[in-house]
């Protein structure tokens, strides 16, 4: 049988903003090894600047247009963003056989032409010739046809209690805390350096976010337990996988919110350390 207080602590932490989706989770949560965060719309605001815009084929404008056409549907945070760097609704643009390719971009058919909008890997697959990109910022490469036509350059900005975020694990006693991430490389380890996390991989891509999980599942101290962070887009199956998933609420996809264990209703990475608190107070109590 649950101990009443077990229904006190889902109380507490729901005024706190933390939504914990049944008492089964404050055991868990009282005991977490390694807490594993995804990056954009987690530890990052998930919100793009464009910073440069590399036009090869065309002018800067119609490199930001065609972008941000291909991206009309997409609910990717990159997306989002190019959107609103650059629409015109009323230009006439037909875009069809939309197609989003989880991890890497989306390709679209605009005006009979097919438009590629996405990462280095994207263009290798398309086997698309592209030149090197600066050290800095997420590269969005656009394609026409299978003719490179440049690069923009977005960056987005840390949230402003993900430092404070991290240091309170680690200061909880939290073992490992690591970043998971499909964007570049340079990017990944910037946040990472900057955040203070013990380890970061990059370049991943959702199929291999699921794998690191696995492995981290496998190294986690005896009787703990790991708790995944994410925004949920792309992450839903590493959220179910996770001994704890946790979404961001506000951010999140109707599905992340779904699948999460424990929902942040406000977005703050800073919550999982106040959880962790909370779930440890909670079973304290009930023993
Ligand atoms: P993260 O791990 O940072 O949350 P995702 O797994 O969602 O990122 O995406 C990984 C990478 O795939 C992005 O950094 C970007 O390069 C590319 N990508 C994904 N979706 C899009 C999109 N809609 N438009 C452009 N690029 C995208
Ligand atoms: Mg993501």
């Amino acid at each position: 049988s649950i101990p009443l207080t077990f229904f006190g602590g889902i109380g507490g932490a729901s005024r706190r903003g933390i939504l914990i989706k049944g008492s089964n989770y404050m055991d868990a949560l009282s005991k977490v090894d390694t807490v594993v965060f995804d990056k954009t719309g987690t530890l990052t605001r998930g919100v793009f600047k464009v910073t440069a815009i590399h036009p090869e084929e065309c002018d800067e404008e119609q490199l930001l247009h065609l972008a941000a056409h291909v991206e009309r549907f997409s609910t990717h945070p990159i997306a989002v963003s190019l959107r609103e760097a650059y629409s015109h609704e009323q230009d006439g643009c037909t875009v069809e056989q939309v197609e989003e390719v989880s991890g890497q971009g989306v390709r679209a058919v605009v005006n009979g032409k097919t438009v590629c909008v996405g990462n280095t890997k994207m263009m290798e697959q398309l086997q698309v010739r592209f030149h090197p990109c600066e050290l800095v910022g997420t590269i969005v490469h656009v394609a026409v046809d299978g003719e490179y036509f440049g690069h923009i350059v977005i960056s987005d900005e840390m949230k402003s209690d993900a430092r404070e975020a991290v240091a309170a694990l680690k200061a909880a006693g939290v073992r490992r805390t690591v970043m998971l991430t499909g964007d570049r490389r340079e990017v990944g380890e910037d946040v990472a350096k900057q955040l203070g996390l013990d380890e970061v991989h990059t370049e991943l891509l959702p199929a291999e976010k699921v794998e690191r999980v696995e492995a981290l599942l496998e190294a986690k101290a005896d009787g703990q337990s790991l708790i995944f962070v994410g925004d949920g887009m792309n992450d839903a199956p590493v959220l179910a996988r996770a001994d704890v998933g946790m979404a961001m609420g506000g951010l999140g996809s109707d599905a992340a919110i779904e699948a999460a264990d424990v929902v942040i209703m406000d977005d703050k990475p800073s919550k999982v350390a106040l959880a962790i608190a909370l779930a440890r107070r909670t079973v304290g109590i009930a023993m």
